[in-house]
Parts: structure tokens; C-alpha cells; sequence
């Protein structure tokens, strides 16, 4: 885990994604001078983009950086992905048949991105901060840990297309979306699949419901 023993990231290693990324949110409405101002200083470091617990990027630099936590999670997982996905290669294929059971990753902490569910029926959870996947039982809420069946909801587009679906839990107000493998056997990675479909996500913060690693339409509506 991250906080266990964590990478030595140089700030110049991330900047060729961190710019664009600052971009994008600027061209949001974002205001990420004081962002930008303290990381040419040093005073913000890749470390400060690291999930914490429950969260992405500590509180500190939140404060600090005037930022969203939208937009620190987001920076996080542009900026980020390609050293962690290399820092934890080997970390991933200790977990892949390993009985970890909780909502957050096995790697680096964060919570999860996207779920597939797989040709036998497992459901995996996808980091997208690392991209580890684990494997996470199908009726619980990653967020919350609830199994209470009347608390857990699928919610489905009006014109649903076949294999996707949004995941929801009543108790926390958590969601993920869900791809089914064993229809769409041909769909992209869990990444891919998630920035892909933005409907899935309106729908479910028209009811209210949260998901912890922002897609553009939560930066672009905030
Ligand atoms: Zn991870
Ligand atoms: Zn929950």
C-alpha cells in the first residue's frame, strides 16, 4: 500500500500529463494558479495526489490548492497512472487470485473506478489510479461494505444498452458502473469503458448519487 512504502515520484516525471491536465480543468472553470504556483515550488509534490483514506490527495492540499477534490482526484488520475500502473506491476499479479475483500485497492488504497463482470460470474473491481483489478463480491457496496439487498440498486438507462449498468448503494449513495463481459466481450478496458460512457453517470447524479473518482461531467457541472 501506498502508505506502507511509497514511490519516489519525481515532480519533473509527471509534469508531460500533469500540464494538459491542468488545462482541462481550467478550461472547466478551475482555478488552478495556486496549484501551479505550488508545485513549481515544490511546495506540492506527486505525493500530495495520493489516496488517502476514502479520498484522493490529502485535505491539506486541497485547502492549499484551492481545488476541488474533483479536480485533485482527477489531476490524480491523469498524472498519475502511468508511474503507479509501473511502480505496482508486480503488486497486481499478487492480487489478482487473492482474497482480498475490501472496496478500496489492494495496491495503491484507491477506491475503485469501474466494475466488469467476468465470464464466470466474479465481479472485479478496476483502480484506475494504478490499474489493478480485484475481485469484490457482487452483492455488497464497495463504499460502504453493505450487503443489505434492499439497499443495493441497479439503475438502467431508458434506452439501456445491453451489459451496462449502474450500480448504487441506498445507504451510502455510492455508485459504480458495471460492464458484463459475457455481453460485450469485445469492450475496451475498464478505463476506456468508464470515460466512455458519461450518460451512465448523468443518470446517476440526476438521483443524487456519488462516485469518488470524477469523470468530466462531474467537473464540468460543479
Ligand atoms: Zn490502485
Ligand atoms: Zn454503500
Amino acid at each position: 500500500m501506498l502508505a506502507g512504502a511509497s514511490p519516489v515520484i519525481s515532480p519533473d516525471s509527471l509534469e508531460i500529463l500533469l500540464d494538459p491536465a491542468l488545462e482541462v480543468l481550467a478550461v472547466f472553470q478551475e482555478d488552478v494558479g495556486e496549484f501551479a504556483e505550488a508545485w513549481d515550488h515544490g511546495d506540492i509534490g506527486p505525493s500530495a495526489l495520493f489516496p488517502e483514506r476514502g479520498r484522493i490527495g490529502s485535505i491539506e492540499v486541497q485547502e492549499r490548492s484551492q481545488l476541488s477534490q474533483n479536480a485533485l482526484a482527477f489531476l490524480a488520475v491523469v498524472a498519475l497512472r502511468p508511474v503507479l500502473a509501473a511502480y505496482f506491476a508486480e503488486c497486481r499479479e499478487h492480487v489478482a487470485d487473492s482474497a482480498w475483500d475490501l472496496g478500496i485497492c489492494p495496491c495503491c488504497g484507491a477506491p475503485p473506478g469501474f466494475a466488469d463482470l467476468l465470464e464466470d460470474g466474479r465481479r472485479q473491481l478496476a483502480c484506475h489510479l494504478c490499474g489493478t483489478s480485484w475481485t469484490f463480491a457482487r452483492l455488497a457496496c464497495p463504499f460502504c461494505g453493505t450487503r443489505t439487498a434492499a439497499e443495493l440498486v441497479r439503475l438502467m438507462a431508458e434506452d439501456a444498452e445491453e451489459g451496462y449498468a449502474v450500480g448504487a448503494c441506498r445507504s451510502c449513495r455510492g455508485y459504480v458502473k458495471e460492464l458484463d463481459r459475457r455481453v460485450r466481450w469485445n469492450a475496451g478496458s475498464a478505463l476506456v469503458e468508464d470515460w466512455g460512457s458519461p450518460h451512465l453517470d448523468l443518470i446517476a447524479h440526476r438521483q443524487e448519487f456519488w462516485r469518488p473518482i470524477p469523470t468530466l461531467i462531474q467537473l464540468a457541472s460543479q
